[in-house]
C-alpha cells in the first residue's frame, strides 16, 4: 500500500492554515453573540467583522465600506451579475463576458439568457487571453456589465484586468471581475485597474470552505440576492458566519503578507515541474501562457494517446491527487469547455490534466510527480488505440 500523499489541486481547494483556524475557534464557543443584538456581549463579534472587513479591503486596496461579505464564490458571482442585471436593466439588456469563466458566471448568465438579457461570450486566443479589440467591438449602447475573470482556474490565465477596467470606465459600463483563483495569490489594486465589482471566496486561500466576499465601488447600485434582515447594510440578509468571516480576514492578511515570497517559489516550482515532465513524457502539450502570464501555482498539460480520467485514476493509485480537465456528465465525459475554448482538439481536451500546487508543495513532490506521471502515460499509451493511430500516422510521414 503507497502512504506518499501529494496534493496537487489548489486551485480546487486549499486546507485552512492553522492560523486561521485559532483564530475561528473562538467565535464557534465563548464568542457566539448575534451581531445584530444591542447588549454589549454581542461587541467582540460586531468588532470581529469590521476587523475582517478592514483586512480584505486592505489587501485589494478598497474601503471597507466596499466589502461586502456571502456564502460563497459562487454566490459573490451570482449577486454581482444578477444584481447590475436586475438593478439596471430600464438602460439595457446586453452583457459582455467569456467563453471561458467559471461556471458560477456562465450559467448565471445563461440564466438571464432565458429572462430576456443578451448575452456576448468572448471568444480568447490559444493561451486564453481575450482581445480588447473583441470587447470593445462588442460593446453596444444597450451594454451594462462585464464580466471577465481575473485568473481562469483550469489554465492560469491572467486577463488583461486594468485594461478591460479602463475600456469600462470609459464606455461607463460597469466591470465585475470573478477573482476566486486570483485574490492572494497576486497582486490586486481594485482602484488602479478600475474594477467595479470582484468575487472571492475564502477556500481557495487557505481561508474556510463556504465563506466569500463581494467588493462594490462605492456608488455602484445592485439589487439584493437574499432578501431579509439588514445584515450588511441591508444588501444581504442573514445572521454572520461569524466564525468563517474571521477565518477568511485572516487568511487574506497572511496570504497577502506572503505572496510575494510565495508566489516566486510557486512560479519556480510550477516551472520545473512543467520542464522535467516534457523532458519525461514525449508529445506533452502545455497549455495555457508562460510564466508570467498565467497564476503562480498552476500547470495545465496534455498528452496525446492518453484519456484523463485514466490518468487521474492511475495517479491516485500513487497517491497524487490532481484534476483533469473533462466533467463527467451523464456517463459521457464532456471536454472543458475551456481547453476548447483554447482551439484544443477535443482528443487534446480529453488527455488534459492540471496540476495545482501550494504552500505544502516540495521539490521532492515535483520530482515524484514527475516520474510517476511519466511510467504512468507510458504504461497507458502501450495500450491506447488512438496512440497506436498517432504514431503510425506520424511513420507514414
Ligand atoms: C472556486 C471558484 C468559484 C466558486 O467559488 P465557491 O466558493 O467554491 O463557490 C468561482 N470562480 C472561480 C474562478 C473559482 O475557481
Amino acid at each position: 500500500m503507497n502512504t506518499k500523499r501529494v496534493y496537487m489541486d489548489y486551485a480546487a481547494t486549499t486546507p485552512v492554515k492553522p492560523e486561521v483556524l485559532q483564530e475561528m475557534l473562538p467565535y464557534f464557543t465563548e464568542n457566539f453573540g448575534n451581531p445584530s443584538s444591542l447588549y454589549s456581549f454581542s461587541d467582540e463579534t460586531k468588532e470581529a467583522i469590521i476587523t475582517a472587513r478592514k483586512k480584505i479591503a486592505h489587501a485589494i486596496n478598497a474601503d471597507k465600506s466596499e466589502i461586502y461579505f456571502t456564502g460563497s464564490g459562487s454566490e459573490a458571482d451570482n449577486w454581482a451579475i444578477k444584481g447590475i442585471a436586475m438593478e439596471h436593466k430600464n438602460k439595457g439588456n446586453h452583457i459582455i463576458t467569456t467563453k471561458i469563466e467559471h461556471h458560477a458566471v456562465i450559467n448565471t448568465c445563461k440564466y438571464l439568457e432565458k429572462n430576456g438579457f443578451e448575452i456576448t461570450y468572448l471568444p480568447v486566443n490559444e493561451e486564453g487571453f481575450i482581445s480588447i479589440e473583441d470587447l470593445q467591438l462588442a460593446i453596444t449602447d444597450k451594454t451594462i456589465l462585464v464580466s471577465i475573470m481575473f485568473a481562469n482556474n483550469e489554465i492560469g490565465t491572467l486577463e488583461p484586468i486594468k485594461k478591460i477596467g479602463e475600456l469600462c470606465r470609459e464606455r461607463k459600463i460597469f466591470f465585475h471581475t470573478d477573482a476566486v483563483q486570483a485574490v492572494g495569490h497576486v497582486n490586486i489594486d481594485v482602484e488602479d485597474m478600475k474594477i467595479d465589482l470582484l468575487s472571492m471566496s475564502g477556500h481557495k486561500f487557505y481561508g474556510p470552505k463556504g465563506i466569500g466576499a463581494l467588493y462594490v465601488r462605492r456608488g455602484v447600485k445592485l439589487e439584493n440576492l437574499i432578501h431579509g434582515g439588514s445584515q450588511e447594510r441591508g444588501k444581504r440578509a442573514s445572521t454572520e458566519n461569524i466564525a468563517s468571516i474571521v477565518g477568511i480576514g485572516k487568511a487574506i492578511e497572511i496570504a497577502t503578507e506572503e505572496l510575494e515570497l510565495e508566489s516566486e517559489r510557486l512560479k519556480n516550482l510550477s516551472e520545473k515541474l512543467t520542464i522535467s515532465i516534457v523532458d519525461k513524457i514525449p508529445y506533452t502539450k502545455i497549455n495555457g501562457p508562460t510564466r508570467n502570464k498565467r497564476l503562480p501555482g498552476n500547470v495545465n498539460l496534455s498528452f496525446i494517446g492518453v484519456e484523463g480520467e485514466a490518468l487521474l485514476l492511475d495517479l491516485d493509485l500513487d497517491g497524487i491527487y490532481a484534476s483533469t480537465g473533462s466533467a463527467c456528465a451523464s456517463g459521457a465525459t464532456e471536454p472543458s469547455h475551456v481547453l476548447l475554448a483554447i482551439g484544443l482538439q477535443s482528443e487534446l481536451a480529453h488527455g488534459s490534466l492540471r496540476l495545482t500546487i501550494g504552500v505544502g508543495t516540495t521539490e521532492e513532490d515535483i520530482d515524484y510527480v514527475a516520474k510517476k506521471l511519466s511510467s504512468i502515460v507510458e504504461r497507458i499509451r502501450k495500450i491506447s488505440p488512438s496512440w497506436k493511430a498517432f504514431i503510425e500516422k506520424k511513420d507514414k510521414k
